[in-house]
């Protein structure tokens, strides 16, 4: 049997992975067109930032490596055609200019994303941080400039905003919307976007990014809805766009997300051809419905399940919750499920709470803010999001609510859980069973 995948970093690697374990005897080809394998873009902005020394501290596992548990793998060659009638992918090798094709019994396809670029003049000044030759110019890039503009206000934006902020940059983050953090509700951005700003870094929202232009004598005006900004680099963070054209274009069906459509085994509707990562769709438990969300731990998920099932075993990806984290400095930033626009646009009516405590007992040095949101059901009380903003030790709540979320309790439930307590690490009633109280 062969395996072919496309695409060697979370989902994909992960997926060949899994098929070499559980069949040392099959051929499994892996085709990557970058340079890199299995490599954190996680970590993407601490290497900016200087907390991480190299590239190549952010992989995980080196083409070499793999080869040494025998996978096949294929740097610098892209996969530019699938024939899914005959089984066969159609490649070209980057650098040498040759093509050629290669069967396989299984496909497994997982592209990723690309950086959304919105039709912006002068968007070709933008510096983006969505591959590792974009973080590999960035880092060295942002060492000669000395002001920086950040469009675009989301995690990407929020995490260089701290690392070009522990560089010593004068930073101006800008956002088109009226907050900062849109998968937040505005109340819970307005903390973030506080903390932002007590860092001496100027933040513009309504401030649409709208034209580049390079200046002569060096250096970059930016023109927003709001004004005019001079800056020596401007880094741009606008979101993404599953990497679907390949499988569009090989009739590879594609949900309405955009991205590949997948089952709960990460089965394409293609006979053969699996899909997992940022360029296939995933099941959200809460919203009830086929979503693309762009994220490492659904990446990683999705692969695993991928290379179960194509090896010939039995695996499922039962749903997603939408739960993601960051961090600002002291801050921790993290959400899970719906917030008010999503219900609102679900036409489902939710009760909130929000309220402020702290990290530890507050008798404690260290006891930091913590900032709880919770979204439950009007009526029957079910918890259907949440968001965190607070000091060390707060943004890892979250996955209590995850699980609650995932697990269908109501808000009364979560009151009688039984969780855990010492006063350096938490008050008595944790700050999530205060927001359940409140709710
Ligand atoms: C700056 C940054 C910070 C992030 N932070 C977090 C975080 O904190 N938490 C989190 O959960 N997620 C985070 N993410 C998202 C996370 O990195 C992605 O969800 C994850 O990498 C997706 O994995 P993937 O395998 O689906 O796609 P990718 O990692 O994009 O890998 C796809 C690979 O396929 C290759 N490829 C594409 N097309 C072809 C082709 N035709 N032929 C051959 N090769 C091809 C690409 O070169 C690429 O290497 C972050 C992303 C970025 C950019």
């Amino acid at each position: 049997m062969r395996l072919v995948v496309i695409g060697a970093d979370a989902a994909g690697a992960t997926a060949a992975s899994q098929v070499k374990r559980a069949h040392e005897d099959w051929d499994v080809i892996m085709f990557e067109r970058g340079r890199w394998t299995s490599y954190a873009a996680c970590g993407f902005p601490y290497f900016v930032g200087g907390l991480v020394s190299s590239m190549d501290a952010l992989v995980a596992r080196s083409p070499q490596a793999h080869e040494k548990r025998g996978l096949d793998v294929r740097m610098r060659t892209e996969v530019t055609e699938i024939d899914t009638k005959n089984r066969r992918v159609r490649f070209a090798e980057l650098d040498s200019g040759k093509n050629g094709t290669e069967a396989y019994d299984i496909l497994v396809y997982a592209t990723g994303a690309d950086e959304l670029r919105p039709p912006i003049e002068g968007l070709e000044h933008c510096r983006f941080l969505q591959n590792p030759g974009q973080a590999a110019a960035l880092h060295g890039d942002i060492a000669k400039a000395r002001r920086v503009v950040i469009a675009g206000g989301g995690y990407v934006g929020i995490e260089m905003a701290e690392a070009a902020h522990m560089l010593g940059k004068e930073i101006v983050l800008i956002d088109a919307a009226d907050q900062l953090m849109v998968s937040l509700d505005p109340d819970m951005a307005g903390y973030v976007r506080e903390a932002i700003e007590a860092r001496g870094i100027e933040v513009r929202t309504a401030s649409a990014m709208t034209q580049v232009s390079s200046r002569p004598g060096g250096g970059f005006a930016v023109e927003t809805a709001a004004g005019t900004i001079e800056t020596d680099l401007v880094i741009a963070g606008l979101g993404t766009r599953p990497r679907a054209g390949l499988a569009a274009d090989s009739k590879i069906p594609l949900g309405d997300s955009g991205a590949v459509a997948v089952d709960h085994e990460m089965r394409t509707r293609t006979d053969g051809v699996f899909a997992a990562g940022d360029c296939a769709e995933a099941w959200h438990l809460v919203k009830k419905q086929w979503v693309n969300v762009p994220l490492g731990t659904v990446a990683n998920k999705g692969g695993r399940v991928a290379g179960i099932n194509a090896a010939g075993g039995r695996a499922r990806l039962p749903g997603i919750v939408g739960t993601a984290i960051t961090k600002f400095f002291e801050w921790e930033i993290s959400r899970t499920g719906l917030n008010q626009r999503e219900a609102e646009e679900l036409g489902m009516e939710v009760e909130t709470a929000v309220i402020t405590a702290k990290t530890t007992s507050g008798y404690l040095p260290g006891a930091a803010p913590i900032h709880v949101k919770l979204l439950a059901e009007a009526g029957g009380r079910r918890l259907v999001g949440a968001q965190i903003v607070g000091g060390t030790g707060a943004g890892k709540r979250i996955d209590t609510l995850a699980t609650a979320i995932t697990a269908g309790m109501t808000a009364d439930e979560l009151i009688d859980l039984d969780l855990s307590y010492a006063p350096p690490l938490s008050p008595v009633w944790d700050p999530v069973q205060i927001a359940a109280r409140r709710l």
